[in-house]
């Protein structure tokens, strides 16, 4: 099973990691909230695990355009 990470917003891959290496604890989603897991991660059919983040192209936009932040709600 592996990690797959994409960005939130315009969906490129950022990498994936074999999740038997690494736990909730070091990826930092022991501290989201039940309604944060479902809304950032996602399993598909072969339990891959895709998690939503957001890539620095976006980071940078949002910071420079705040008010889009109010159409996709990232995460801060
Ligand atoms: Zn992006």
């Amino acid at each position: 099973m592996a990690i797959n990470y994409i960005c939130r917003h315009c969906r490129t891959p950022l990498g994936s990691i074999d999740s038997a290496q690494v736990t909730d604890m070091q990826l930092g989603l022991h501290s989201l909230t039940p309604a944060e897991r479902r809304d950032i991660i996602a399993y598909d059919l072969s339990g891959d695990m895709t998690v939503k983040v957001i890539c620095d192209y976006c980071r940078e936009a949002l910071e420079q355009n705040p008010e889009l932040s109010l159409v996709t709600s990232p995460l801060q």
